[in-house]
C-alpha cells in the first residue's frame, strides 16, 4: 500500500502536524533584492525596513503592531515578509475590494496572491483551498474564519505570517469597529502563525493598547511612524450654520481656479457632511453654481452606492458624502478632503483627510464647524447609535406591554409585527436601530422577517456597564474633536502627539495655525 502514498504531502502534514509548528518556519533571502524584484522599488519607505526586520526576527511571536498614516505604505510590511517565509500568509481585510486590488497588484507582479470572499462560488473557493500550496498570499474577511472548513484547512498550513490590516476595527474604541474582528484571537490561536502583525492607519495609544490586548499580543512591538505628512495642508475654520455653505464653496471655488491655473482640470476631492440630507443639499449647490457634483451615503441603494463608489475611483471628481464614503479607495490624487462640521472622532477626521494627497502632491484639508449646532448634531448622531440605559429599559417596557396585549396567558414569546419605524413612533424612542441591536444580542428579540420581530416575554436584569463605558469613550472622543478644532497650536503636532508618534518635533509649518502665527495667513 506504500506506493499510493504522496511522500511529500505525507512529509509536509507530519511537519505541520508538530505542535511547535513555528520553529519550521523561515525566512529567508535578500529584502532589498524582493523590494527591487517584486515591487520594483529601490528603497524602503520611512519606517519599513525596521519593522520589517523586527518582523522576521520576532522569533518568540510576540506580534508587531504598526501604526502608519494611510498611504504610508504598510501592505509592504506583510507583502515583503511573505515574499521571504517558506510558510503561508494569512491577511485579514475588511473589505472585498480592498482584497481584490492587493491581490491583482501582487498577481500582475508575479506573485502568488488569492483571496476567499462572499462573492465567489463553492467551486471557486475549493480551487482556491486545494492550491494553497502554490500561494504565498491569502486575502480573507475576518468572517471566514466562522467557516469551521476552512478553519479546519487553514491550520494543516504552515502559516507563517498572520497580519490583520485595519485593526483598528477590533477595537470598540477604534472608529470602526467591526463584531467578527473580535474573534481574531481565536483564529490566531487555531492557526498558530509563526509571526503576528497588526496594521492601522489611525489608533491612540489607548487604542493601540487595545488592540494588542484584543489579538493577545500585549507585548508586542510598536511603531508608530509617519503620521506627519507634509504635504497635507490643513486649515481649520470656525463659521456660523448660515454661512457654512457659502463658506465651504468659497473656498472649493478658490482652489479649483488655482487647479486650473496648475493644470488640474477637473480636480477630485471630497467633502464630507454629517448628514445625509446634507451631502445632498451641499451637491446639489455645487451643480447649481455649475460645479459638477455627486453624493454618497448610507440612505442610497447598495447598487447605487458601488455604482457611485466605481464610478468616482475611475474618473475622481468632487463627491459630497456622509462617513459612509472612502474606505479602501486609493485613488492617489485627491487634492482636497473638506469637512462641513464635526465628526465623531479625531481619528475618523485624519482617516478621512489621509485619503488626500496619496500621490504626496500637495492637498488642501479644510474644515469648517459652528461649535453649538455641529456639537448637538453629533451628539445626537452619538445617541442614536450609543443609547442609554433608561432608553433601553424605557424602550423594553414599552415593547413588553404592547406584546403583552396580544398573547395568551403563561406563552413565553409572541410575534411582534412592526417595523422599527413604527416602534419608534409609537414607543416615542428615536434610537430603536441600535436598542433592538442590544436586545438581540441578549436573545430578547430575534428578526422574523422584514417587519416582524419575536420577542421573549421576561423581564431580565440588564448589565448597562459595558455599553454606559462605551457610551462614555464616545462622548470622550467627541469631545476630543472639539479640543482639536480649538486647540491653539501646530495641527500636525497635536495630531501626532494624539497617536503618540515622536518621531516628528516642531511644526508643519504648513497648517493654519502655523500660517498665522508666521503672520502671512493666506
Ligand atoms: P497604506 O496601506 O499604508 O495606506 P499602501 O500599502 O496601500 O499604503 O501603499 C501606498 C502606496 O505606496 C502604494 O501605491 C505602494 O505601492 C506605494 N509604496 C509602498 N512602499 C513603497 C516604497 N518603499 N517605495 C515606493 N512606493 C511605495
Ligand atoms: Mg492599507
Amino acid at each position: 500500500m506504500l506506493d499510493l502514498f504522496d511522500f511529500d504531502s505525507v512529509a509536509d502534514e507530519v511537519d505541520q502536524s508538530t505542535p511547535d509548528s513555528k520553529s519550521i518556519c523561515q525566512f529567508s533571502g535578500d529584502k532589498n533584492e524582493i523590494l527591487k524584484k517584486y515591487f520594483g522599488f529601490d528603497s524602503f519607505r520611512l519606517g519599513q525596513q525596521e519593522i520589517i526586520d523586527t518582523i522576521i526576527n520576532d522569533e518568540e511571536c510576540k506580534g508587531v503592531l504598526a501604526v502608519m498614516a494611510t498611504g504610508a505604505g504598510k501592505s509592504l510590511l506583510f507583502q515583503l515578509p511573505a515574499m521571504m517565509s517558506n510558510g503561508l500568509t494569512i491577511v485579514v481585510s475588511p473589505l472585498i475590494s480592498l482584497m481584490k486590488d492587493q491581490v491583482d497588484s501582487m498577481v500582475d507582479k508575479g506573485m502568488e496572491a488569492c483571496t476567499i470572499n462572499s462573492t465567489m462560488t463553492e467551486k471557486q473557493v475549493d480551487d482556491v483551498m486545494s492550491n494553497l500550496g502554490d500561494c504565498k498570499l491569502l486575502y480573507v474577511s475576518p468572517e471566514r474564519f466562522k467557516n469551521e472548513d476552512f478553519v479546519n484547512s487553514i491550520v494543516r498550513q504552515r502559516i507563517g505570517l498572520f497580519a490583520v490590516d485595519e485593526a483598528h476595527c477590533i477595537s470598540q474604541w477604534g472608529h470602526d469597529f467591526r463584531l467578527s474582528y473580535s474573534k481574531l484571537k481565536e483564529a490566531i490561536k487555531s492557526v498558530s502563525p509563526a509571526r503576528v502583525v497588526a496594521l492601522t492607519a489611525t489608533a491612540t495609544p489607548e487604542v493601540q493598547e487595545d488592540i494588542c490586548r484584543q489579538l493577545n499580543m500585549e507585548n508586542a512591538h510598536k511603531f508608530v511612524r509617519g503620521t506627519y505628512r507634509s504635504n497635507l495642508k490643513i486649515s481649520i475654520n470656525q463659521c456660523s450654520e448660515d454661512n457654512k455653505i457659502r463658506s465651504v464653496t468659497n473656498r472649493l471655488e478658490k482652489l479649483i481656479y488655482k487647479l486650473r491655473d496648475d493644470g488640474v482640470k477637473n480636480p477630485t476631492g471630497i467633502i464630507y457632511t454629517a448628514t445625509k440630507k446634507y451631502a445632498e443639499v451641499i451637491s446639489r449647490h455645487l451643480n447649481g453654481i455649475g460645479y459638477r457634483a455627486t453624493f454618497y451615503h448610507g440612505g442610497l441603494g447598495g447598487k447605487a452606492r458601488t455604482n457611485i463608489q466605481d464610478g468616482w475611483a475611475k474618473n475622481g471628481g468632487i463627491i459630497v458624502a456622509t462617513c459612509a464614503f472612502g474606505m479602501g479607495i486609493d485613488r492617489p490624487d485627491v487634492r482636497f478632503v473638506f469637512h462641513c462640521g464635526l465628526t465623531g472622532s479625531i481619528s475618523e477626521w485624519w482617516q478621512m483627510i489621509g485619503r488626500s494627497g496619496r500621490d504626496g502632491k500637495e492637498a488642501l484639508c479644510m474644515t469648517f464647524f459652528d461649535q453649538t449646532p455641529d456639537y448637538e448634531l453629533q451628539m445626537f448622531l452619538l445617541n442614536m447609535t450609543n443609547p442609554t440605559a433608561s432608553d433601553i429599559k424605557r424602550f423594553w417596557k414599552w415593547l413588553l406591554k404592547f406584546a403583552y396585549r396580544q398573547v395568551e396567558p403563561g406563552a413565553k414569546t409572541t410575534v411582534v409585527n412592526l417595523t422599527q419605524k413604527e416602534m419608534s413612533s409609537k414607543s416615542g424612542c428615536y434610537n430603536v436601530g441600535s436598542i433592538v441591536s442590544f436586545l438581540k444580542k441578549r436573545n430578547l428579540i430575534s428578526t422574523l422577517g422584514r417587519g416582524k420581530y419575536r420577542v421573549m416575554l421576561k423581564n431580565p436584569e440588564f448589565d448597562f456597564a459595558a455599553l454606559d463605558e462605551l457610551r462614555k469613550k464616545n462622548i470622550m472622543a467627541l469631545n476630543n474633536v472639539l479640543d482639536f478644532f480649538r486647540s491653539d497650536c501646530c495641527r500636525m503636532a497635536y495630531i501626532c502627539e494624539h497617536y503618540g508618534d515622536t518621531t516628528f518635533v516642531g511644526r508643519c509649518e504648513g497648517c493654519d495655525w502655523c500660517r498665522k502665527n508666521q503672520g502671512n495667513l493666506t
